[in-house]
């Protein structure tokens, strides 16, 4: 009894929208002061290859844009477009009270929210911080309490789809934080994104986006060594790959993104692993499984593994590639 009214509690407290679902929620009604003014500015720091295409989907939703970015030269492009650009993140929270992060690392989103000209020094009372970037959990709840103290709102929205989907607007966003504010932070998110799911808490959508990437680095490692041994043993790539996507060795690193060059179009394996999900962001995604699954007493052994072999591969001179580049890596090592 007391586990059906903890599912039946769980289920109602899922939100899930999704443009595909619910065409004509595209343009969710405001549902506090700060969001009924849905046309005024949006700040958003980090502009680099995820930044850039998520600023520009919320510009051609009519957004007027406060921009920030460390590096001077990501910045130009909105200012030759007529967005204002500022020079700190404190300056953005002056002028903005809806602001995005996307930025690459903890440290970097700690730096933009703490440092002595971050968004902390001048943020406004009831207005709405949404880091998008992929950190640690820990890091989210703290910085969630910070901005608490200052009376405004944190909530954490990492995303799944790659540059591509960001272009496209068709990122997954995994949303932690209060419930009452997901309207609001969906009306900035679906300009975006075509998913947008309420996970729980702040922390959870870091939670759900680093238990994603796990499997996503062990799936494409064994899509890359599957792949390896069928051509050692006289497979065409191809034939193999339309094989294991008819079966049950069938993922998304398979059928989507496959690591073999000549076996797909258009994706990071087809252009010497250029673009992409960078092998050094990879790394640190497991990196943060593995704290987690540490702080959890969480058995990880595949991801703790994947985690080493993405470390190897930035040590071997594979960080700026996409990490698809891991076929490349073993065939590498085999010839060692
Ligand atoms: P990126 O390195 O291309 O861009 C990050 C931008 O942040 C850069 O322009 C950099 O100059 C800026 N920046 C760094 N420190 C800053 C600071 N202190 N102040 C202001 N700006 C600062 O990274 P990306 O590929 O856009 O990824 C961003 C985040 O999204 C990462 O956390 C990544 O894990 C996650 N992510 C990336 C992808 C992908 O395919 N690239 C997919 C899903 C999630």
């Amino acid at each position: 009894m007391a586990a059906s009214l903890r599912l039946r509690g769980a289920a109602s407290s899922l939100h899930y929208w999704s443009r595909r679902r619910w065409p004509a929620m595209a343009g969710l009604p405001a549902v506090c002061s700060r969001s009924m003014a849905s046309k005024t500015p949006v700040g958003f720091i980090g502009l680099g290859n995820m930044g850039n295409p998520m600023a520009k989907n919320l510009m051609k939703h009519g957004y007027p844009l406060i921009v920030y970015d460390v590096f001077p030269d990501a910045c130009k492009e909105f200012q030759d477009t007529g967005e204002q650009v500022v020079s700190s993140p404190a300056d953005v929270a002056e002028k903005a009270d809806r602001i995005i992060t996307m930025l690459p690392t903890s440290i970097n989103t700690i730096e933009v929210y703490s440092g002595a000209n971050g968004i902390l020094k001048n943020v406004k009372k009831g207005s709405l911080l949404i880091d998008s970037s992929t950190i640690d959990p820990a890091v989210a709840k703290e910085l969630a309490k910070e901005v608490e103290k200052m009376g405004a709102v944190f909530m954490d929205a990492p995303v799944s789809g790659g540059v591509g989907a960001a272009r496209s607007g068709n990122l997954t966003f995994m949303v932690g934080g209060v419930e009452e504010e997901f309207a609001a932070a969906q009306e900035l998110l679906g300009c975006m994104g075509s998913n947008v799911l309420y996970c729980g808490a702040v922390g959870t959508g870091q939670a759900a986006k680093i238990c994603n990437n796990m499997l996503l680095a062990i799936s494409m490692i064994g899509t890359a060594e599957a792949m390896n041994l069928g051509i050692r043993l006289g497979l065409d790539p191809k034939l193999l790959a339309k094989i294991l996507n008819m079966s049950s060795g069938r993922c998304w690193s398979s059928d989507t993104y496959n690591p073999v060059p000549g076996v797909m179009d258009g994706v990071p394996s087809a252009n010497n692993y250029q673009g992409g999900f960078g092998t050094t962001l990879m790394a640190k995604d497991l990196g943060l499984a593995q704290d987690s699954a540490t702080n959890t007493k969480t058995p990880i052994f595949l991801g703790s593994l994947a985690h080493q072999i993405y470390r190897m591969m930035c040590a071997k001179g594979y960080s700026k590639k996409d990490f698809s580049s891991v076929f490349q890596f073993l065939r590498e090592e085999e010839t060692l």
